[in-house]
């Protein structure tokens, strides 16, 4: 009979899915294991001739005696998932205006009318704020400009766009513009810059003309009409990767997972994000009318997702942004530049928001959150250099709230090292309950996805992962934050 083998556990996190044990190491490597063979290597009884021994060596969930080579592997891990928190601010978004033609219930900005005063970003603030983001020691910037209906103060956009161009003559970083926009206010001469400086745009798609036109109600006709002219003119302008659409999940989109999902392939999307509502702004107060539950949520996800694998399966590619980037943090050490899923929160330290009235916020989430009367997030003014920030008051509210790695039920938790923190829902929760272990529905809502995910992973018969690693080739797509279709993988 042969005895155990000398070996060590490395640092570990565990859970039991369906009848395997799920081991994840501390870089984020895998492996499924049966029960007996779980609490063989758990209490040291494994056997070098153990079928799994080399494996669990190889994916760094165990040691052999004075072996140390496993060190440098394991930290480089470590620093690659944490590294976009750690290269400096890299998504800079700029709230031109407030302003806009629409009246969606979910919208979260307090929108004003399109002919009010007092709601542009002032043309004083262009310069400082353009000092703010060329403070940061990020290579690579993404300046996303955002509204209201940002296309109604694209003359700040085009100040913003010279401004930035110019000074990066000499800073020479990489740079991608983003506008957000509905694309219903497009001329020849919007486009025209687009093309010449290489601007991505980011719309707005819900799903079919019915369910898009009563989550996004325009007074002066259809809202879906517009937008569809607006993304063909786009596309035979900038070029169709250049032009990205996200849908908002209201409680109408429930029961319509395949329409939505046809919908963007009728429209020669390849990508789709199936978005959750924000529980922030106005979406908090019409939260009833429009809302549903985490468990909603993730039932109308996989419906979806059947199909989505079911197309992929018989030859028609889509992908759903939200499931590549999960697969790229559980199957890739290559870091994603999507700050929600970066252990550190990416508030302040990967993304700022300047606001149309010259503060400055933590994250979009810190801005809708003043908008609901709570303006401990606000960070100062634009006007002020980002040095003075990190003694912000802001800071000190969020401070508990802002790595994953020391929370209560994060800590312990097997999708740690894939999963994101939400400090502002953090926030919210601790306020309102006292609750200090995690009791949002980002942790619900990502738990459930992890297990899902994972639960095809276990699944040595499902064609689930073939389909999700040829997602992840490389893309070179715009590193944004509103739509993970844009993140760079
Ligand atoms: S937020 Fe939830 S799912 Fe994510 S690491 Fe924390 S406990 Fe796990």
């Amino acid at each position: 009979m042969e005895s155990p083998a000398a070996y060590s556990l490395l640092p570990f996190r565990f859970k039991k899915l369906g009848a395997q044990y799920l081991m994840v190491s501390e870089g984020g490597e895998h492996a499924f294991l049966d029960a007996p063979h779980f609490f063989e290597t758990v209490t040291g009884q494994l056997t070098t001739e153990s079928p799994i021994y080399r494996d669990l060596v190889a994916r760094h969930l165990l040691r052999e005696q004075h072996d140390t080579s496993f060190l440098p592997i394991v930290a480089a891990q470590v620093r690659s998932r944490y590294s976009p928190s750690l290269q400096g601010v890299a998504l800079h978004i700029v709230v031109v205006t407030l302003r806009c033609d629409h009246g969606c219930p979910y919208c979260q900005v307090s929108r004003q009318g399109c002919s009010k005063d007092g709601f542009d970003l002032p043309a004083s603030m262009v310069a400082p704020i353009v000092d703010r983001i060329f403070e940061s020691k990020s290579l690579i910037l993404t300046i996303e400009f955002q509204g209201g209906e940002s296309l109604l103060a694209f003359d700040r956009i085009a100040e913003f766009v010279e401004a930035i161009s110019e000074r990066n003559r000499n800073e020479r970083r990489s740079i991608r513009f983003v506008i957000a926009s509905t694309l219903h206010h497009l001329t020849d001469e919007i486009l025209q810059f687009c093309m010449q400086h290489d601007i991505y745009l980011s719309t707005s798609l819900d799903g079919p003309k019915a369910l898009h036109d009563r989550n996004r109600p325009l007074p002066s006709g259809s809202s879906y009409d517009r937008t569809v002219a607006g993304i063909e003119r786009a596309r035979r302008a900038v070029g169709k990767d250049r032009v990205s659409a996200l849908t908002t999940l209201t409680r109408l989109s429930l029961s319509q997972p395949r329409q939505i999902v046809d919908e963007y392939l009728s429209r020669g999307f390849s990508s789709i994000f199936l978005r959750p509502l924000s529980p922030y702004g106005f979406a908090s107060r019409t939260a009833k009318a429009l809302g549903y539950s985490v468990d909603e949520f993730l039932t109308f996800y996989k419906t979806a997702m059947d199909y989505v694998f079911e197309l992929n399966r018989s030859g028609v590619y889509i992908e759903e942004a939200y499931f590549r980037l999960l697969s790229q943090r559980v199957l890739s050490p290559a870091a994603t530049q999507y700050v929600d899923l970066s252990g550190i929160a990416g508030v302040g330290s990967s993304v700022l928001v300047y606001n149309y009235d010259g503060d400055i916020y933590l994250s979009d989430e810190s801005r809708m959150l003043a908008e609901m009367g709570i303006k401990d997030l606000r960070l100062g003014r634009v006007t002020e250099p980002l040095q003075a920030f990190a003694d912000s008051a802001a800071f000190e509210v969020i401070d508990d709230e802002l790595l994953h790695l020391d929370q209560p039920g994060c800590s312990e938790c097997a999708f740690l090292p894939y999963c994101g923190t939400d400090p502002v829902e953090r926030l919210l929760v601790r306020r309102r309950t006292g609750e200090t272990r995690i009791a949002g529905a980002f942790c619900r809502r990502h738990m459930g996805l992890f297990e899902y995910l994972f639960g095809f992973l276990a699944d040595r018969d499902s064609d689930v992962t073939a389909i999700a690693l040829s997602w992840l080739r490389p893309t070179g797509r715009a590193v944004g934050r509103t739509n993970p279709a844009q993140v760079a993988a």
